[in-house]
């Protein structure tokens, strides 16, 4: 085994793989373009007190989770960002955006860090696509971020995913909702197990987040939080279901759905993975009102979004057999060269060609050229350009249609124009 490997639950992502990248990336760059979104990009790390204020100190991120350090003896701490919004957020207030236009629609795909422990769907590190809605958060802005998830979905032609769906009111809503949950819970305090005991004081509503099969069945008769929703925030949440319908897309209301974050409030959804195993979320998101007051905004900023794991994202189309149509990148020409003593005139040929656009690949390691050959249908090169002592006296070149064997003697000038030839292309 070699002496260095990477660190547990962080991965390397070869060609191969990184071509799938490329291409879902692509498709979220191109939706995130047709629905009016820009791409934003915040630093990796940022000052731990802006994870503990927007993410909130109850939640499994801030308490145990995150990757902090002293940069400097008697310096700030710092924290590798275990999510993406706290971090948008802190840079539009930093820069005022919502001073210079009254919305802001962004979206990123970037690495995240978090301290949990590795195992299939949980890395440590890990990247997510995600869009946050800065200034409004109307359920016609609610509507519009989860309209653009679900075509990203869509788009890369995922089945089956469900997406779940719950409303969680206002502050005055939960407010009253946590002392129902509190006066519900507090009977049971001797068979609550400890991560519960210790949410019933400080986030009750966290409780019914719990994962320990036997929590399940005190949860379960547990009031519900729908239940003290005002008329207001009722009406909000049938009016994105309302949009949700009107576009065809499918959605199950789940009254237990609360997040895991704190600063959440009105609509919230999850979406969730059959092929997943135990990870099974793909993504979530909803609206978050109240975030930017929490990081020092004298008032709260209407704002909506959703944050999807690439890596599920690209596990759940691997496992529905999405990615059997794409070929790795292949060059169009493949330079072969007969002689040695040209291989200075034919790294020249293979500039030019690359130049004006054409991709060539030539061999470097000046491997005979039989190997050359092997090499350019390994690599499913359409064509190789032969290039020997008389090509270099004569100025024209062989073309070799690697497909059907054809040769054709070309000059170089007519090779460039050929080459362009979208018919040639294919
Ligand atoms: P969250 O920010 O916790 O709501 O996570 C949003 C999405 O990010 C999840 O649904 C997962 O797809 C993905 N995710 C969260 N944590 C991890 C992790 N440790 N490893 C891989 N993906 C993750």
């Amino acid at each position: 085994m070699p002496q260095y490997q990477a660190v547990k639950g962080a991965r390397d992502i070869f060609p191969e793989e990184s071509a799938r990248w490329k291409y879902v990336e692509g498709v979220v760059h191109a939706l995130a373009a047709l629905y009016g979104f820009s791409e934003i990009r915040t630093p990796v790390f940022e000052y731990t007190e802006l994870f503990q204020r927007g993410i909130g100190a109850t939640t499994d991120i801030v308490g145990k989770e995150m990757f902090t350090f002293l940069p400097d003896p008697g310096g700030k701490s710092l924290t590798l960002r275990p999510e993406m919004t706290a971090g948008v957020m802190r840079a539009a207030l930093q820069k005022n955006l919502l001073g210079t236009a009254p919305v802001h629609k962004l979206y990123y795909i970037s690495e995240l860090f978090r301290k949990e422990r590795p195992q299939a769907g949980r890395q440590r590190q890990f990247s997510q696509f995600g869009a946050e809605l800065l200034g409004v958060s109307t359920p016609a802005a609610v509507a519009e971020v989860i309209t653009f998830m679900m075509q990203v979905f869509e788009t890369l032609g995922l089945r089956g995913l469900r997406l779940r769906i719950n409303s969680l009111g206002g502050t005055h809503d939960r407010l009253r909702y946590r002392e129902a949950l509190q006066a519900y819970f507090g009977p049971y305090r001797d068979r609550l197990d400890a991560p519960s005991l210790e949410r019933l004081e400080k986030n009750p509503l966290r409780i019914l987040d719990s994962k320990n099969p036997d929590m399940q069945e005190i949860v379960a008769g547990a009031p519900k939080l729908f239940d003290y929703l005002d008329a207001e925030a009722l009406a909000d949440f049938e009016k994105v279901l309302f949009f949700l319908s009107e576009r065809g897309i499918a959605f199950e209301i789940d009254h237990r759905l609360v997040r895991g974050l704190d600063y959440y409030c009105y609509t919230a959804f999850e979406v969730t993975g059959s092929e997943l195993g135990a990870q099974d979320a793909v993504g979530g998101g909803g609206r978050y009102d109240g975030l930017a007051r929490e990081l020092g905004s004298s008032a709260d900023i209407p704002a909506a979004g959703f944050a999807v794991g690439m890596e599920r994202l690209l596990m759940t189309m691997e496992k529905q057999g999405l990615f059997t149509a794409l070929t790795p990148h292949a060059p169009l020409v493949y330079i072969v060269l007969q002689q040695q003593e040209f291989a200075e005139h034919a790294m020249q040929v293979a500039f030019r060609l690359r130049k004006s656009g054409i991709s060539t690949e030539i061999d470097l390691a000046g491997r005979s050229m039989k190997s050359q050959m092997r090499e350019a249908n390994r690599l499913r090169s359409s064509y190789a350009l032969i290039i020997g002592e008389n090509e270099v006296r004569s100025g024209e070149y062989t073309l070799k249609n690697l497909v059907t064997s054809e040769q054709t003697a070309l000059s170089l000038e007519t090779l460039l124009e050929i080459l362009h030839e979208p018919v040639l292309k294919e």
